[in-house]
C-alpha cells in the first residue's frame, strides 16, 4: 500500500519512520525538506506539494501544528484536495478543530474519499517508542482499513465515535494534562519556596492523592532544568484555546481551564513559545525568588 505522510516535525519524524519500517511504500512531504531528512535517508521518497502525496498514495497522514495548518494542506492551491481520487483514505493525526476535521470530511465526501480523526498522546517519547495513544473518530469501517498502519505508530488504540471526536476525546485529555503541568508548577514552587526538599516533595505526591503522569515526565526536566521541548508551549495553547473554544460550543464554564491558559499565554508573552510546556514553571520561579531544581536548597 502506497502511503503519505506530512507534517515531519518532532512526532511526525517518529511516526512516518516507523510506517516506513513496517514496510510500507512511503512518501513524505514538510515545508522544511531538511526535517524530513532522516525518514528520507532510510529510504522514503520525497513530493513537492501535498498534491502529489495525494495523487501517489491510497492513505495519507498528516501530523501537523494545528488548524490552519491543516486547511492549508488539504485546500491550498497544491493542496491534498487537488490530488483526491475515489476511495482515498486521509487520517490526520494532529490535534486539530472537531468543527475544522468535520469540514473536511465533508468536502472529501464529495470526492468519495474517507476521513479520520486520528490525535496521538504520549509526547516524542511515545511516538519514538511506538507506544502512543491513538484517538480515532470517523467511519469505524475506514478505521478497520488502516488500522495497521496506525498499530504500527502507537500500541493503544481507540474508536470513539464519529468524525470529530477523536479530537474531542485528545482536547479533554490535554485539558487536563496541561493543567496538572500548571498546578505542579505551583506547588513545586510553594514546596521549595516553603523550603522542603523538592525531590522529596515529588516522591510523596507521586505517590499520594496529588499523583498524575506530569510528575513523572515534566518534573525531572524541571528538577535538571532541562527546558527543551518534548511539546512546544505554543502547541500547548493552541490545544487549551481550541479546548475552550469547545466549551463555549457546548456551554460548558471552565474558569480553572481558562485561567491555566493565562499561564502559557503568559511563558509564550515571555519568549518562551518554543521551549517545552515544563517551561511554564520559570516565571513562576522568578516571581517567588526560589527555583525548582535538584541541584538547589535541600
Ligand atoms: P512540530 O511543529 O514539531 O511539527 C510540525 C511539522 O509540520 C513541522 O515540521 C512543520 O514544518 C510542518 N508543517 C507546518 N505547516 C506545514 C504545511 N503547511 N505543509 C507541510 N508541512 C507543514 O509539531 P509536533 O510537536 O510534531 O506536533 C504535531 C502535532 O501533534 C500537533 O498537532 C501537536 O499538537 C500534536 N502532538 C504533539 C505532541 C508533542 O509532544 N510534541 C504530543 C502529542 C500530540
Amino acid at each position: 500500500m502506497r502511503v503519505g505522510f506530512i507534517g515531519i516535525g518532532a512526532m511526525g519524524r517518529h511516526m512516518s519512520g516507523h510506517v516506513l519500517e513496517a514496510g510500507y511504500d512511503l512518501t513524505v512531504h514538510d515545508l522544511r525538506k531538511e526535517a524530513a531528512a532522516g525518514v528520507l535517508a532510510k529510504g522514503a521518497k520525497w513530493a513537492n506539494t501535498p498534491k502529489e502525496i495525494a495523487e501517489n498514495c491510497e492513505v495519507v497522514l498528516t501530523s501537523l501544528p494545528g488548524p490552519p495548518e491543516v486547511e492549508a494542506v488539504v485546500y491550498g492551491a497544491n493542496g491534498l484536495s487537488a490530488g483526491w481520487k475515489k476511495g482515498d483514505i486521509y487520517v490526520d493525526m494532529s490535534t486539530n478543530s472537531p468543527t475544522t476535521i468535520r469540514k473536511v470530511a465533508e468536502v472529501a465526501k464529495t470526492k468519495a474519499v474517507a476521513v479520520l480523526d486520528a490525535p496521538v498522546s504520549g509526547g516524542t517519547r511515545g511516538a519514538e517508542s511506538k507506544r502512543l495513544t491513538i484517538m480515532v473518530g470517523g467511519d469505524a469501517t475506514t478505521l478497520e482499513k488502516v488500522h495497521e498502519i496506525l498499530a504500527a505508530i502507537g500500541d493503544k488504540i481507540f474508536y470513539v465515535g464519529d468524525i470529530g471526536c477523536g479530537n474531542i476525546a485528545k482536547l479533554v485529555n490535554n485539558f487536563i494534562g496541561l493543567t496538572c503541568g500548571a498546578i505542579n508548577a505551583e506547588g513545586f514552587v510553594l514546596g521549595a519556596k516553603a523550603g522542603i526538599d523538592i525531590r522529596k516533595l515529588r516522591e510523596i505526591v507521586r505517590v499520594s492523592t496529588g499523583s498524575n503522569y506530569n510528575l513523572e515526565y515534566s518534573m525531572p526536566q524541571i528538577l535538571q532544568g532541562n527546558f527543551e521541548p518534548g511539546f512546544r508551549v505554543s502547541l500547548g495553547l493552541k490545544d487549551l484555546g481550541l479546548a475552550l473554544a469547545l466549551a463555549k460550543e457546548c456551554g460548558v464554564p471552565t474558569p480553572v481551564g481558562a485561567a491555566v491558559e493565562q499561564r502559557y499565554l503568559e511563558a509564550k508573552a515571555a519568549g518562551l513559545g518554543d521551549k517545552g510546556t515544563q517551561s511554564i514553571i520559570l516565571r513562576l520561579e522568578e516571581l517567588a525568588g526560589i527555583k525548582v531544581r535538584a541541584s538547589e536548597g535541600k
